[in-house]
């Protein structure tokens, strides 16, 4: 059976993206149509002497015009793009409000920006009428005066559509502004969902993108890849003793440093409470065991106080266990071995690091 994408099911996600692609196929057909061809005008003029001159002009504002419209048109399928992925990984922390609010957001902006193409193409069509009935009156024109009376009445149309052009291209403008700083806002609430409050550091979600990524790369790239995971000691006795608050403080602590401890293209993630992971691409177990190692030494030589009292905490260590990828590992796999080595070493005392080169 064919199993679809949870958010599918999700009729909210469903009706915003159909109307998203609705609105924005509808602004590129009138983008395209109303505004294109408008870029040039073809005036066929009588002289003097009777002849005809057919003349191309080139209208900039209508080109300025149609240059945003096409902007608008191409951000406004890159924000439909991510909203349906913001859409397809909503989940606990996808913040439905600020989803809601870009979409109302959208919505009005893709309005506007419609509104102004509507007006243009009025604008237009009278145009394009002036220009037939001067084109009409010029064929039976012989005196130079009435032909002059003609082409002052043209140019005169002329100005009024290149400014009714002009303060479209302004109302066009905005919009594009309003959906840049839509967008900016999206991608804020984007990060959100793939950072931990309490930490600042990636979350679970953020680890199994950058793992499935990184397993991806080092199969194609043919480089090792390495994992560490560690879990703090007996941590639940931290908290009863000296509470949840102090708790959390050293929870950040270990956070800051594993993440000076590590290389850019490493990723850091905060597990679970109060277990870390460390994806290392590009390295082997003997690397990664070291990484681990150092880190467990910095953390264990903290030495931990309440500030308001200086009451003293003493140590706090942490276990690691690392694995390196095997092929066929998937993310599953290779977390299970990983941790698997993690309560190996807390079963050999904890404060120390337990890796699948060792036996047992
Ligand atoms: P072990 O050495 O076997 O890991 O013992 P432990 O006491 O650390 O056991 P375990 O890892 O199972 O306990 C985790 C504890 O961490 C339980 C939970 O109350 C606490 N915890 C989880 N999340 C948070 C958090 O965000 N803040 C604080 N302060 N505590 C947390
Ligand atoms: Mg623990
Ligand atoms: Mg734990």
């Amino acid at each position: 059976m064919v199993s679809l994408p949870h958010w599918f099911s999700d009729r909210r996600c469903l009706i915003l993206a159909a109307g998203a692609v609705g609105v924005a196929i509808l602004l590129g057909i009138l983008a395209a149509f109303g505004v294109y061809d408008l870029a040039f005008l073809t005036l066929r003029t009588v002289t003097e002497r009777g002849s005809i001159v057919i003349e191309t002009r080139y209208n900039p504002v209508a080109f300025a015009v149609f240059g945003v419209l096409a902007a608008i048109t191409f951000g406004g399928a890159l924000l439909l793009a991510r909203f349906i992925r913001l859409c397809a990984r909503s989940g606990p922390r996808a913040s439905v409000d600020e989803i809601a609010s870009a979409s109302a957001t959208l919505g009005r902006e893709l309005a506007n920006a419609l509104a102004v193409i509507r007006l243009d193409l009025a604008n237009k069509e009278t145009y394009a009428r002036s220009l037939a009935n001067a084109q009409g009156r010029l064929a039976g024109l012989t005196e130079a005066d009435q032909v002059r009376v003609v082409v002052s009445l043209l140019v005169a149309e002329n100005e009024r559509m290149r400014l009714a052009s002009e303060k479209d291209k302004h109302k066009l403008e905005a919009s594009a502004q309003e959906i840049d700083a839509l967008q900016a806002s999206l991608r804020g609430a984007e990060e959100a969902t793939l950072t931990d409050p309490l930490t600042g550091i990636g979350n679970r979600r953020l680890f199994n993108d950058a793992m499935t990524k990184a397993i991806k790369d080092s199969h194609a790239q043919r480089v090792p890849l390495s994992l560490i995971m560690c879990d703090i000691d007996h941590f639940k006795r931290v908290n009863d003793m000296f509470g949840h608050d102090v708790g959390d403080e050293i929870i950040r602590a270990l956070a800051r440093v594993i993440e000076t401890s590590v290389r850019e293209t490493d990723s850091v993630a905060r597990y679970g409470g109060e277990e870390f992971a460390i994806i290392l691409p590009g390295t082997e177990l003997t690397r990664a065991k070291e990484t681990a190692d150092r880190i467990r030494r910095q953390f264990s030589a903290k030495k931990f106080a309440i500030r308001k009292t200086n009451q003293k905490i003493g140590q706090v260590t942490a276990s690691f266990g690392v694995a390196e990828h095997r092929p066929g590992d998937d993310v599953q796999e290779f977390v299970r071995r990983a941790d698997a080595k993690l309560y190996e070493a807390k079963a050999r005392g904890r404060d120390r690091v337990a890796d699948f080169g060792e036996r047992g």
